[in-house]
């Protein structure tokens, strides 16, 4: 299927006397229009989490008719759309959320980057938004980063939120694959997560009522109407004095997410032995780079168990009651790692020592994960951008 809809959506062009698919924007097109009244830049302390966006966006707009054009880097600016757009009536439309790093050394770095473009692209093939070669897409959001550099804060806790987003522009009501579309790129500086510079624990609403993704459905894509609908239930959680929601599904009450996050839990299991545990990529969990991330450290330390499965809520508070429960923990790009330390199930609070234990497993990853993003180590998991 996806070697036929590189097909339909390729250009056919002559190059050098024979016939060439074109089938993906190239990022040696891309024309650059610079804003000649940049903005002051916010003082890092004071950010608020996508309030404050750059001087520059990236746009690469797209026809059935014909095809990518060229991407373009201009001043950021409103968008302006029909309003039959398909993006706005039938949620075609899908993002992403990675950052770039201002490192000791004064470089700029990314984090892992393809594995946002590989999310990308599954999202934009599952939402049946044109396809595109996403090496072009990273470089163009390379040279995004590049042009409007001086809005990645100085600063070894802030960074610079990058959100590349892909939607329909189709101008027609039909419920259909759209003849239009757009990405657009836009960044904006962001301060630490943990604004005390320590880890605030977070409380968690766990109500098997509310469901975020079912199994044959789109949880595993970063698609706009995955978002929308689950703020009622965060404001829910909020009025039972919670922070967060804790994602339950199915019969057995298998914990899903955290939030926006990946849920982790680190904890000995009945036979003595330490363990990592996450759920597994089954479809309804979102394929969070810095799970990924988390992953790959944990196993190559191969200090203790890592294991992808689903645990119910059962399980769970058995292992909590027994004392037995180091480290719950949610992981995304937002935070690198946000330890939990209650649940609020069925009318009881349970409390989580997370805290107690360090959490020296949390506080780990938070380490390893920030030393390479700000460039304190070498790694190829944070390419640089200048
Ligand atoms: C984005 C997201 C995550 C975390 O993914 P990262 O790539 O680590 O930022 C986890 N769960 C959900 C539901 C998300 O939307």
């Amino acid at each position: 299927m996806a070697a036929l809809r590189t097909v339909l959506h390729a250009r056919v062009v002559p190059f050098s006397g024979s016939l060439r698919f074109v089938s993906s924007f190239k990022a040696a097109d891309l024309t650059i229009q610079r804003n000649a009244a940049c903005k002051p830049k916010p003082d890092p302390s004071t950010l608020l989490f996508g309030k404050n966006f750059s001087d520059h966006m990236l746009t690469v707009s797209w026809s059935e008719k014909t095809g990518w054009e060229a991407p373009q880097i201009k001043p950021f600016q409103n968008l302006s759309l029909h309003p039959a757009s398909s993006s706005l009536h039938y949620s075609i439309e899908l993002f992403e959320g990675m950052k770039a790093f201002r490192g000791v050394d004064n470089h700029i770095r990314l984090f892992r980057p393809m594995l946002n473009m590989e999310r990308m692209h599954r999202s934009a093939e599952r939402s049946c938004l044109p396809l595109f070669e996403k090496a072009e897409l990273l470089e163009c959001i390379r040279k995004l980063v590049e042009v409007d550099q001086e809005w990645v804060p100085y600063s070894l806790d802030a960074s610079l939120y990058i959100r590349p987003t892909f939607i329909g522009t189709e101008p027609s009501l039909g419920v259909a694959r759209p003849g239009s579309a757009l990405i657009f790129v836009i960044v904006g500086p962001v301060g630490p997560y943990f604004s005390t510079g320590t880890f605030n624990p977070v409380s968690l609403l766990a109500d098997p009522s509310f469901v975020r993704a079912w199994k044959g459905g789109v949880g595993a894509y970063k698609m706009g109407g995955n978002y929308g609908p689950t703020i009622a239930v965060q404001s829910e959680a909020s009025k039972r004095g919670c922070q967060q929601v804790l994602w339950l599904y199915g019969e057995d009450e298998e914990v899903t997410e955290v939030g926006t996050m990946n849920f982790f839990v680190y904890w000995t299991k009945q036979n003595g032995e330490r363990e990592l545990v996450t759920p597994g990529l089954d479809g309804l969990i979102l394929p969070g780079v810095t799970r990924q991330s988390l992953l790959d450290l944990a196993r190559g330390w191969g200090e203790f168990k890592v294991t992808e499965r689903t645990m119910g809520m059962k399980e769970l508070l058995a292992a909590l009651e027994a004392g037995r429960v180091l480290e719950v923990f949610g992981a995304g790009t937002a935070c690198v790692v946000c330890p939990v330390s209650e649940l609020l199930y069925k009318g009881k609070t349970y409390h989580i020592p997370t805290m107690e234990n360090g959490p020296d497993l949390a506080k780990r990853f938070f380490k390893e994960l920030t030393d390479i993003q700000y460039g304190r180590t070498p790694s190829d998991w944070a390419p640089l951008v200048v």
